[in-house]
């Protein structure tokens, strides 16, 4: 609809602001200079010694999964910086000031922050592989590890509860209320609201996936629906495994309520976003 000068015209307007919003710790601003200048602030400010990585579910502090990202996501999603270069400085700055352990425990077998932060680019990547080759299962309802024995509801009601962030759980009601209105949440904390969804409210999980999919400002599709497929899969996720740990034994989850207590213990992240439970003792 919009013709070369209509184009124009709209790249030459700055950017919407988001509304204010005092909840928000970070604000984006779009675009590869943007992408570079904070990659190089998390750099210089020593950040990348205590990254702790999408997946150290349970590292204690003041570092943990909850606050310790690098929040490039948006800007690798939309291609403004390469995971190649994001490595490259993560390498340099190693280089520099020496390795940290990635658990902040000692040089464990976990290795340092900057091989984790290599470690989830590498994930990011086998998604995206692993999409070309699962083709359009990765939007059916068994999903491309084809799960079998799971019924999924599709009541409207605890859906909208879900996404308004009113569950009535603090951690995950944070974490939707966080979502919608910031368009960003930390790993743990989309695994946390992701598996409630699927285990607890038991709701088709493509559900999920599109309420992600509309508010994410990291969104692609690789990395949005491939993680939702992963959180309908059986634990332990190994195939030849599966007969053995039937899927109702694994179905249901103390996640949304252990995490909060090793990561948020103090409730600063929740009562953030949850301001009714301020009152409480
Ligand atoms: C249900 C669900 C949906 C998700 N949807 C998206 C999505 O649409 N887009 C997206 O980029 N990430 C998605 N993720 C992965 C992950 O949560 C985000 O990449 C991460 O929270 C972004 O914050 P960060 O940049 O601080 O991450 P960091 O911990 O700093 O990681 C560095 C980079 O590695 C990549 N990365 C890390 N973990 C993952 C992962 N599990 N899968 C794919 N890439 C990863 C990201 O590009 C990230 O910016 C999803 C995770 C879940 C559980």
């Amino acid at each position: 609809p919009f013709g070369q000068e209509g184009v124009a015209a709209a790249f030459a307007q700055a950017a919407a602001a988001p509304p204010p919003d005092d909840r928000r710790t970070f604000t984006w601003v779009g675009g590869e200079t943007a992408a570079l200048e904070h990659l190089d602030w998390y750099m210089r400010s020593g950040q990348l010694s205590t990254y702790r990585g999408a997946t150290e579910s349970f590292a204690h502090g003041e570092a943990n999964p909850v606050n310790s990202g690098t929040r490039l996501s948006p800007w690798l999603a939309f291609g403004c910086v390469s995971a190649r270069h994001v490595v490259h400085e993560a390498r340099r700055y190693e280089r520099a000031h020496g390795k940290s352990s990635s658990t902040g425990k000692g040089h464990g077998k976990s290795g340092s922050t900057g091989a984790r932060l290599h470690t989830e680019l590498l994930f990011r990547d086998f998604l995206r592989f692993s999409a070309l080759s699962w083709g359009t299962s990765l939007f059916k309802v068994n999903g491309p590890f084809r799960v079998e024995g799971l019924e999924w509801g599709r009541d409207a009601e605890r859906f909208a509860q879900w996404r308004a962030g009113q569950t009535g759980f603090p951690f995950v009601d944070a974490g939707m209320r966080e979502l919608a209105a910031t368009g960003y949440l930390s790993h743990l904390h989309r695994q946390c609201c992701a598996a409630f969804l699927v285990r607890d409210l038991r709701l088709d999980w493509r559900m999920g996936a599109e309420h992600f999919e509309a508010c994410l400002l990291d969104h692609t599709p690789d990395a949005n629906w491939g993680n939702w497929a992963y959180r309908i899969l059986q634990r332990p996720c190994l195939a030849a495994s599966r007969a053995q740990y039937p899927v109702e034994a694994h179905i249901t989850t103390v996640e949304c309520l252990a995490w909060p207590v090793v990561h948020d213990a103090r409730m600063a992240h929740t009562l953030r976003w949850v301001p009714e439970l301020r009152g409480l003792p």
